[in-house]
């Protein structure tokens, strides 16, 4: 018998839950896409967020579905404009890293209001972009905690 409150047992578990663990591939676009191109491919790829990457292949920008929404029903022609004008850009992005806690993550996603995080690794000229984290693997990260062999 360890001694140790059911709370504390479950801070533990807790404090094991990796963003490694529980990553999702990224899906990115280029700077030059489209917003036409940015929508379909969130269709496509069934995401929520779209990261975008300049030409060196470093993390630029957000997209969400929202920022999509907005640009669509202005006056544009969303064929001609590229999703660089819209994005939300570095540095004001928040990203996470393999080692980090998936707790951690879900502190900053409710206290920025964002849905998800890319997950970065540091390179020359910036960050490469290695994953996601979203609310949907948040939930399964929670889920978890009632299985046994976590
Ligand atoms: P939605 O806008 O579809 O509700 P979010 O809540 O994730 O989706 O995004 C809200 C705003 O925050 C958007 O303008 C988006 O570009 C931006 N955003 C999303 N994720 C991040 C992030 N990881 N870092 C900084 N800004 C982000």
């Amino acid at each position: 018998y360890t001694g140790k409150s059911s709370t504390q047992l479950l801070t533990e578990k807790l404090k094991k839950l990796s963003v490694r663990d529980f990553q999702a591939v990224p899906v990115i676009v280029k700077e030059q896409s489209t917003v036409y191109d940015a929508i379909v491919t969130i269709f496509l790829e069934d995401v929520g967020t779209l990261f975008v990457v300049d030409e060196s292949g470093c993390l630029s920008g957000v997209l969400s579905r929202k920022d999509l929404l907005r640009a669509s029903i202005g006056q544009q022609d969303l064929n001609s404009l590229p999703v660089n004008i819209i994005m939300t850009r570095m540095p004001n992005i928040t990203v996470c890293k393999k080692d980090d806690l998936i707790l951690d993550v879900a502190k900053n996603l409710l206290e920025k209001q964002i849905d998800s995080v890319p997950v970065v690794k540091k390179i020359e000229k910036g960050y490469e972009v290695t994953g996601r984290i979203t609310k949907t693997m948040i939930t399964r990260a929670f889920v978890s905690l009632t299985n046994d062999d976590h």
